[in-house]
């Protein structure tokens, strides 16, 4: 069954009700339909044949924003909460799938994923506060496309994979490569993000974000770097990914860090080394929360500690 009604959104919002039948009024209101489908299908089929900007709402608390400041005036939202597909966290042969509009609160109190993902977790956790957590999910996170969102970073180092719904039918893509520059994706007309796969984690492996903020708390990131890497039985690095996040147009995957750490025992020589490679790949703005240099220098040393936590994961010692 599908909910619908219309929406009416005065710029900037002054009134929004449901019960109000459509009509034009005083050219100030944009008229919003809002449609809730219990399928992913029936939310492609309608995102797919809208003929006005239409727009996946989930927990809300960027696009509800971004509507009221008018940097969005979509004439149909298509909300997916009721959509068990997307709403759900399942363990399949030791991959995780994770609903897109699973919210982040969600994640933090699944400890059966904590103990397999915490750095994914770290960075989850670092959403808003409590009640935004509680709204905020992670396909939102992620398709929201800030260069500074904090999950993008953890999922990208993860490995994890976007699944994607559309009118051509499902595809995979990496995470990293969803964000397409601020507030663009690479998603097509009518399609979605479903879920997200987290690979099957091997044994001695660990994973850690960390992000720098002017203030503890309700700040967004400055640099955020997630880093995820498995040791051998004697010790070595076999595999990494690091992710920087904040220091440009979108997250980006750092092969060249990843490269400082694997063969090694994620040593000082080997971080030093990682800190540079890190510091290289940044290619930040400069702003008001943090300049290039600023920006540079602190992608080094965040990954030179989140790789130090990731380590200590991996070894058990957390
Ligand atoms: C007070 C406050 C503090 C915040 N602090 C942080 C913070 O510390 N770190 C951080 O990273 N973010 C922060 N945010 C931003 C926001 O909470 C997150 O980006 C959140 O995860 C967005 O998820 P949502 O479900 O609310 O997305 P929505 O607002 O519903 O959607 C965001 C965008 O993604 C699109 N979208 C959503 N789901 C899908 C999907 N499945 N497929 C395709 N497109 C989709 C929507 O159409 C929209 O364009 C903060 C926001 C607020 C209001």
């Amino acid at each position: 069954m599908m909910q619908s009604c219309w929406i009416y959104f005065s710029k900037p919002l002054s009134y929004a009700s449901t019960q109000v039948p459509p009509h034009e009024k005083d050219g100030e209101m944009s008229e919003v339909r809002y449609e809730m489908p219990t399928t992913a299908e029936a939310a492609v089929a309608l995102l797919a044949v809208a003929t006005g900007p239409a727009k996946v709402l989930s927990g809300g608390t960027d696009l509800i924003i971004q509507m009221r400041s008018g940097q969005h005036t979509p004439s149909l939202l298509v909300d997916v909460k009721n959509i068990a597909e997307m709403t759900s966290i399942s363990a399949v042969n030791g991959c995780y799938l994770v609903g897109a509009a699973v919210a982040c609160m969600r994640l933090t109190e699944d400890a059966a994923f904590a103990k397999t993902w915490p750095g994914v977790v770290d960075a989850v956790n670092l959403v808003g506060s409590v009640q935004v957590r509680g709204r905020a999910t992670i396909g939102g996170n992620v398709c929201n496309a800030s260069p500074a969102a904090d999950s993008v970073p953890a999922m990208i180092a993860a490995g994890a994979i976007a699944n994607i719904l559309g009118p051509a039918g499902r595809r995979q893509v990496p995470v990293e490569l969803i964000a397409a520059g601020p507030g663009k994706t690479s998603l097509a007309k009518g399609e979605m993000v479903t879920s997200f796969t987290l690979p099957q984690r091997a044994p001695r492996s660990g994973d850690a974000y960390l992000r720098f903020t002017p203030r503890s708390e309700m700040d967004i990131a400055v640099v955020g770097v997630g880093i995820n890497l498995t040791l051998d039985d004697s010790g070595v690095c076999t595999h990494a990914r690091v992710s920087l996040g904040a220091v440009a147009a979108r997250a980006l995957l750092v092969p060249a860090a990843a490269a400082a750490l694997i063969g090694t025992r994620v040593d000082a020589a080997a971080l030093e080394r990682l800190a540079a490679a890190a510091s290289a790949a940044a290619q930040p703005i400069d702003d008001k929360r943090g300049t290039k240099e600023f920006r540079i220098k602190v992608s080094g040393v965040l990954a030179k500690r989140a790789a130090t936590i990731a380590l200590a994961r991996a070894m058990g010692n957390h």
